[in-house]
């Protein structure tokens, strides 16, 4: 359509009255706003040192964990199911003849990115061994991109730091743990 398209039908902006062109009105619809959230709750917390309440941390998608069974041994049978689950492609797993008599296999190395992930949950999905699971532990820094690429020994570490506080499913659900 042309500008000249005699369809179209141009509309005037309407004249500006003085207080229009002292940009008052808007002055004072600025001011309004502004003291209105002064004086209104705050919702901004001064993080870190104001923690958010999080509702229920056992459904909170935050650092992912590797669980551990009852004999201190990392869960994962190195299945890949949660490597082919995740839509980020961010875990790598090597897989290895498992040194223990119950089970086949076990994960070698197990590295999550945590820059790529975007925490669906469905690597907990997935495990079929209740594995790996999503915490409510949000302090997610580093100082470089390698840093940020957790590995088994970091995602063990965070187990142990909050298994207290956030039981894994097997143990919420009473199944008993291998
Ligand atoms: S939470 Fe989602 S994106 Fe992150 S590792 Fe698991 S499956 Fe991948
Ligand atoms: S964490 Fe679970 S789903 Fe992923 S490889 Fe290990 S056992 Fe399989």
């Amino acid at each position: 359509m042309k500008p000249n398209d005699p369809t179209i039908r141009w509309i005037e902006d309407p004249p500006m009255g003085l207080s229009g062109r002292m940009y008052l009105p808007l002055f004072v619809q600025g001011l309004t706003t502004t003291v209105k959230h002064l004086f209104s709750r705050k919702v901004t917390l001064q993080f870190p040192d104001e923690r958010p309440k999080i509702g229920n941390p056992i459904i909170y998608r935050g650092v992912h964990r590797l669980n551990k069974d009852s004999q201190g041994r990392v869960k994962c049978v190195a299945c890949f199911l949660c490597a082919t689950a995740c839509p980020a492609h961010c875990i790598d797993i090597v897989g290895a003849e498992s040194p223990w008599p119950d089970r086949e296999k076990y994960c070698e190395s197990f590295t999550i990115d945590e820059l790529r992930c975007i925490y669906c949950g469905m690597c907990e999905e997935a495990c079929p061994v209740d594995a790996i699971e999503l915490t409510s532990f949000l302090d997610l820094t580093g100082r470089s991109r390698e840093e940020m690429i957790f590995d088994k020994e970091k995602l063990l570490s965070v187990y142990d730091k909050t298994k207290d506080r956030e039981p894994s499913q097997s143990v919420r659900l009473g199944v008993p743990v291998l």
